[in-house]
């Protein structure tokens, strides 16, 4: 009786690939061993060069989606890779903990709908409290993910950005800036969000574009002291009437005074057909044209000094409700002639002070309209639309109103329509050393022309940073305002805040300072040195993105900076050219005062979409997050698709199912390829140290197709290096993929099957250079594997490899990266390879023709070819005969006169014709039966659980009938060996035999039996 399998003792061995299974017990490895820290401390004392690295720290205000890990895939992905290089790179984990997202998760948390309610029921403490807690809860999602994953980054490490040590090493960068004078407060119209109540940066606006409804209203405005003249205006923010203080025309623009029935109206000249059309007024004619500058200092009527007092007030003043002149003014669209909003618009703002027409923004922080605004008060800024609207139709100034749908800049945290307005902010003041920026931002890296043209488009419209937030969990801003004189001063550490802190006023005691942040350093008082007066701290704290900005000096010692920044590679989402990569680069040109970036290379990645494309969202439920997905599917398949499905500035479609076909056949194959080889090396005790591919070479026991799969590894060596530098990781991935499956699986075993199946004493040093020869070449390929799926790479390393040899490292990251070994390269070789291949394939597809199946031999191929390829073919006849199962091949150059055609099948393959001979003899007929058994035998026994070395006592095979019983007979002794079993019996029905247990099968359309024991 054969020996079961038994199955704690070598329990992979008969395991199909089970990844799941894997890469727990690999966690566990590594976890165990400590391999990620060791390392990092191995790469830190033995190393070829040091490359920085600074984490993109996500936000922990969520939990990581299938984007955030694309992300975090390449960034393994190379740092495993420049490790086994033998680089040292600082993979230290960071996370921002700071900002708007932050908050606005505790508020959803809280259940509060907005700031004042915030401050109110739950006070800044307790909410600066809440921050931190939910950071922590996101942090151990993220962590998780991570581990899941399968990350190697060092989180002993890792920085947090609301920590006082960080905050005041990033107001180093304030420092700095309030040296060169880039730093300063100003009045300036910027993107508010009501809901979020505080104002955007640039960069962020940039984030949300959606299409809102917005009412399309056009109107008029009459022109002062004559009756029936109108400006004709158009707007989709009716609300910015209210705060209208001028009209604006472009001055070398011609323009029209349109007569419609008794009035007279004025727009652009080009405009009048189409806006008559669109207004459907069809009878009008053009009373006079002139020249838009013609029309300036005209005094139009404001229509609501009725009901708004103040405008009453404003109109007195001079350039007040008048035309202006302005080069932005648009006369392709609209009418041509646009009203200004100073207090609503970033032009609008621009044209008041340069005619010093006052700033009039009757807003709160909740963009509600205050008493400034008369009878408008009270009234949320897009809630005015409709008053707006009725009053312009009960003065009889409306021509036309209808809802459009269009493209508007919404927050991209909360989704509210953003608002412009004027208002006192803090500003860094780039666009004054925006050349530096530019400059910097020409020498880095970024693989590709698309992100990269976007991002350098980006950094040259040159606007001031806005980085003050009305907010509470931020970077305070550590400037302090003197009530009495005005005077300013910024302070840059803990240390200095203490020292010049004057106490309470009520208490008489130091104030205490607990941590860098609101509401505790808005208690520290300081005495101006100017005019003796207290010193406020402005209320301020800084844009989350100057936070992350700072990571590279504020994560770092001033020693680590100086060694590893700038860093050598960043790799994050295409929107951050808009966000981190942007704030990087400013602060670090701020910092320095060089025109340098912070990084050398940054690789920007496109976004994750769901299977059929559709971004993903909260609202339509198709967030795919990390940890959910891992708990069900193998982390290395998804590393494994993410990189291979598309280019890394490609959106990605995520759809695990199409992961789940080719690319877990890929890391399939990978498994068995080893099981193939441990299994057969185990049988002949194969000892590596001893039968090294070096011992195969000198003892000239490598034939033609070792030599060309050695070939073709050291070119897939080449590629997937060469890919891995430019960033083309899909492209890598596809040269492994083709390599495992193609080259040794699908076209390498085959060659070589048959010499292993035999326990021929005679050729054992030939098997054995086989083995050496699929050892080295799966163990080169595990090393290229590693940085893409490195669960099965290391299970494998350790299961197949350092069983047999306990002098490898302990883990495959110890390993070095492969080098092309020019000795093994043989172009020619991979030439005449290539034409093999192409005719055997083209046997294949005759046989198709012909219904014959490959394990059928049969009688005699004719391949017709060009002559070199006729010489190279006949170079590997006996490889021909075997991968085609053919007796005999002929080889020849020319079609002869009468080429047969009865009994022949012929297929052609790009230059190649292959004629098979389809008559089968009793001798072809049994062998081909034979061949079919023995593999219904094989995956009978793979079935029960033998191991496939195992030799077993009888196999029985009824139920054939007389007739395939004759057949089979010739060819018993060849089948017990392929099957590996002492004998084989050929029964013609069902013979009597009481131990045995029966399977049953079917034999083209007819059921046998077969048994094994
Ligand atoms: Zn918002
Ligand atoms: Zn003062």
């Amino acid at each position: 009786m054969a020996i079961k399998f038994e199955a704690d003792a070598k329990k992979w061995l008969t395991m199909s690939y089970r990844p799941l299974e894997i890469e727990s017990e690999i966690r566990d490895f590594w976890e165990k061993n400590r391999i990620a820290d060791k390392l990092m401390k191995l790469r830190e004392r033995e190393n070829v060069g040091v490359l920085g690295y600074v984490e993109g720290p996500p936000t922990l205000n969520g939990v990581p989606h299938i984007g955030h890990a694309r992300g975090r895939i390449m960034k393994d992905l190379r740092y495993r890779w420049k490790s086994m290089q033998g680089y040292y790179i600082p993979f230290w984990a960071g996370w921002d903990c700071q900002g708007l997202p932050v908050e606005l998760e505790v508020e959803r948390m809280l259940g509060v709908k907005n700031k004042r309610e915030l401050l109110e029921r739950v006070g800044e403490e307790r909410f600066v409290e809440e921050c931190k807690k939910t950071i922590m809860k996101y942090y151990e999602h993220w962590r998780e993910a991570d581990r899941k994953l399968g990350l190697f980054m060092n989180y002993d490490r890792e920085y947090r950005t609301y920590l006082d040590s960080y905050i005041e090493r990033e107001w180093k960068y304030l420092r700095r800036a309030w040296e060169q004078g880039l730093l300063g407060e100003g009045y300036y119209v910027v993107a508010y969000c009501p809901g979020c109540q505080t104002s955007l940066s640039n960069a962020e606006v940039g984030l949300g574009y959606e299409e809102v409804e917005d009412p399309s209203l056009y109107f008029k405005f009459r022109v002062e002291e004559k009756e029936n003249e109108y400006f004709l205006i158009w707007t989709t923010m009716p609300f910015t009437i209210v705060t209208d203080l001028m009209i604006a025309v472009h001055p070398s623009a011609e323009y029209a005074k349109v007569k419609i029935g008794e009035e007279f109206w004025i727009m652009a000249r080009q405009r009048v057909e189409p806006l008559m059309h669109e207004l459907k007024i069809e009878d009008y004619s053009i009373a006079e044209t002139f020249l838009g500058k013609e029309l300036e200092g005209l005094k139009y009527e404001f229509p609501f000094k009725d009901l708004i007092p103040k405008q009453a007030e404003l109109d007195r003043l001079p350039n007040v409700h008048r035309v202006v002149c302005e080069d932005f003014v648009d006369v392709n669209t609209a009418t041509g002639v646009v009203h200004l909003s100073p207090g609503n618009g970033e032009e609008d703002f621009e044209a008041a002070v340069k005619r010093n027409v006052p700033i009039y923004v009757p807003f709160d922080d909740e963009c509600n309209f205050t008493g400034e605004a008369g009878e408008f008060s009270g009234l949320f800024a897009r809630d005015a639309d409709e008053k707006v609207i009725e009053g312009l139709r009960k003065r009889g100034l409306l021509v036309h109103v209808e809802k459009v749908k269009h493209e508007y800049p919404t927050c991209w945290r909360s989704h509210h329509k953003l608002i412009w307005l004027a208002r006192r902010e803090y500003f860094l003041w780039t666009n004054k050393i925006n050349e530096k920026i530019v400059e910097a931002a020409e020498k880095v890296e970024y693989f590709y022309e698309g992100p990269k043209n976007r991002f350098l488009a980006f950094l040259k419209e040159a606007k001031p940073w806005c980085i003050s937030r009305e907010r509470v969990w931020g970077t305070p801003l550590p400037v302090w305002v003197c009530e009495k004189c005005g005077h300013k001063i910024l302070v840059s550490s803990k240390k200095e805040i203490l020292e010049k802190a004057i106490p309470d006023p009520a208490t008489g005691e130091k104030p205490k300072l607990p941590e860098l942040h609101k509401p505790w350093i808005d208690r520290i008082y300081f005495k101006c040195e100017k005019c003796g007066g207290k010193m406020r701290r402005e209320p301020y704290v800084l844009d989350t993105w100057h936070n992350s900005g700072a990571s590279p000096y504020a994560r770092f010692t001033d020693e680590e900076f100086e060694k590893f920044v700038p860093v050598d590679f960043l790799v994050e989402a295409i929107d951050q050219t808009r966000g981190w990569a942007n704030t990087l680069l400013l602060e670090h040109v701020i910092l320095t005062g060089k025109p340098e970036a912070p990084y050398k290379a940054f690789l920007f990645y496109g976004f994750a979409l769901d299977a059929k494309g559709r971004k993903m969202s909260k609202s339509l439920g198709n967030v795919i997050e990390v940890n959910p997905l891992l708990e069900k599917n193998s982390a290395d398949l998804c590393r494994f698709y993410i990189l291979w499905k598309c280019s890394p500035i490609d959106s990605m479609n995520f759809d695990i199912e199409e992961a789940k076909r080719r690319p877990y056949q890929v890391l399939s194959t990978l498994y068995h390829l080893h099981r193939f080889l441990y299994q057969n090396a185990e049988y002949d005790r194969f000892d590596p140290k001893k039968h090294s591919l070096e011992w195969a070479e000198h003892n000239n026991l490598l034939k033609a197709p070792e030599r060309w799969l050695l070939s073709k590894l050291q070119g897939t060596i080449e590629e997937v290096n060469r890919r891995f530098e430019t960033c083309e990781f899909n492209f890598a991935v596809s040269a492994l993929e083709k390599f495992i499956v193609d080259n040794v699986s699908r076209e390498y075993v085959p060659m070589i099957r048959r010499e292993l199946w035999t326990d021929d004493p005679q050729t054992l040093n030939r098997r054995l250079a086989i083995y050496a020869t699929l050892w080295h070449v799966l163990k080169t390929s595990l090393l290229l594997f590693n940085p893409v799926t490195p669960f099965i790479t290391e299970f494998l390393y350790q299961q197949a490899f350092r069983a047999f040899d306990n002098s490898l490292p302990e883990s495959i990251n110890f390993e070095k990266w492969p080098i092309p070994e020019e000795r093994f390269k043989n172009h020619q070789l991979e030439e005449e390879f290539e034409l093999l291949m192409k005719a055997i394939s083209g046997s294949y597809t005759a046989r198709q023709a012909g219904k014959l199946k490959r394990r059928w031999p049969l009688r005699k191929a004719v391949v017709i070819a060009p002559e070199k390829a006729v010489k190279s073919l006949e170079k590997f006849r006996g490889l021909f005969l075997e991968l085609a199962n053919v007796k005999e091949v002929e080889f020849i150059e020319k079609a002869p006169e009468n080429l047969p055609t009865e009994n022949w099948v012929s297929a052609t393959e790009e230059g190649i014709q292959v004629l098979l001979d389809t008559r089968r003899d009793k001798m072809l007929m049994g062998e081909g039966l034979m061949r079919d058994l023995a593999r219904r035998i094989q995956a009978l026994r793979k079935e029960l659980g033998f191991v496939p070395t195992e030799i077993l006592n009888e196999a029985h095979v009824a139920m054939l009938g007389p007739e395939k019983v004759n057949l089979l007979n010739p060819f018993l002794e060849e089948m017990a060996e392929l099957v590996r079993v002492k004998k084989v019996y050929v029964h013609p029905d069902k013979p009597e035999i009481q131990a045995l247990k029966w399977h049953q099968y079917e034999l083209n359309g007819e059921k046998i039996l077969i048994a094994i024991t």
